[in-house]
């Protein structure tokens, strides 16, 4: 166990008393996955840029109290989770636990597909802001969970797939949407295809994979060579929108976190170059010709997100002990 003191303080310690938000469900999924983890195998892992010199240790637990190093990178600025369970473990716990602990729920509803609906409108919007014409379009979504983001994509002309590795959920799905949803990952969207895919999409997928630079060549085989990708990954320099508190940027599934710079890095070394995008993050890929292999070292990103999580905790502490009136001007006064 990492003894180190997490620079952003206590409250980022390995102890589970901040966390009375976890009930229920949430806490029985916890108490299982940090039973199932208790004996397997850790892996230290350098950040994506190649170094593991001068990372700064942000977190010892994580948004759902559940123990796990976070690290930024000083010289690229990428967080991640090192050291992490192997890939059985993370398989094991996403097959039995990982819904329960998302949703606080034991079993997969239509009421909670209806909200997944509501939450995937922005998701929609996005996809038609960028490619607003999308007939005739072969369309395969990886992680597709129930097909709520591909149900906003039906009626436009476009060939739909999605694959999941829950097969509880896709058969759920199938019912909820009547979309085709198969089980696997991209290695089995990759065995079953008949032909290329002209635009793939990953929501909250991306910063999963264990092994992003392994997973990324292989959309590039997905993918035809005038393709698009679209992913949607929770940008570490957006959570004070949705969230004032920065322990929700610590997931222990988030194994690496990213900003679009961060992103673009990686996704520059698997064969694409960005299109647009923005630091929600909602992005849009081509395929390039080159891989670009240059050297990651950008400093500056690293202390730009650091400048971005320790203010979030200061704001948080001066929210907690002030009437929300004074802190509002105080904040006002500090910050604007
Ligand atoms: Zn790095």
């Amino acid at each position: 166990m990492n003894e180190k003191k997490p620079i952003l303080g206590k409250r980022y310690q390995r102890r589970t008393d901040y966390h009375n938000y976890i009930v229920g469900e949430r806490a029985k999924a916890r108490s299982s996955i940090i039973k199932t983890v208790s004996n397997c195998r850790r892996l230290s892992v350098p950040c994506l840029c190649g170094r593991d010199d001068e990372s700064l240790l942000l977190a010892t637990i994580d948004r759902w109290g559940i123990p796990s190093n976070h690290l930024i990178c000083m010289y690229c600025g990428l967080i991640r989770v090192s050291p992490r369970w192997d890939h059985d473990t993370y398989r094991r716990i996403y097959e039995g636990h990982f819904w329960s602990l998302q949703t606080g729920q034991s079993n997969i509803t239509r009421e909670r597909f209806n909200l997944s609906i509501k939450r995937s409108v922005a998701f929609a919007r996005t996809i038609f802001e960028y490619v607003p014409d999308i007939k005739g379009m072969r369309i395969i979504e990886i992680g597709c969970s129930y097909g709520a983001g591909l149900q906003h994509l039906k009626g436009k002309g476009a060939l739909l797939v999605g694959y999941d590795f829950d097969r509880d959920i896709i058969s759920a799905g199938r019912e909820f949407t009547g979309l085709n949803l198969r089980h696997g990952g991209i290695r089995e969207a990759l065995n079953e295809m008949e032909s290329r895919y002209d635009f793939v999409i990953l929501r909250h997928v991306f910063e999963h994979m264990l092994d992003p630079f392994a997973e990324g060549k292989l959309l590039r085989d997905l993918v035809s060579d005038d393709g698009l990708i679209f992913i949607e990954v929770p940008g570490v320099l957006n959570f004070f929108k949705w969230s004032p508190d920065p322990i929700f940027i610590f997931n222990t599934f988030h194994v690496y976190s990213y900003c679009l710079r961060t992103l673009r890095q990686v996704m520059e070394r698997c064969g694409f170059s960005l299109i647009r995008g923005d630091e929600h993050i909602y992005s849009l890929w081509k395929p390039s010709l080159t891989i670009n292999i240059s050297p990651w070292e950008n400093r500056d990103e690293a202390m730009r997100i650091l400048a971005f999580i320790r203010p979030m905790e200061r704001k948080r502490l001066w929210g907690q002990m002030l009437p929300i009136r004074i802190y509002r001007q105080m904040r006002n006064w500090i910050y604007d």
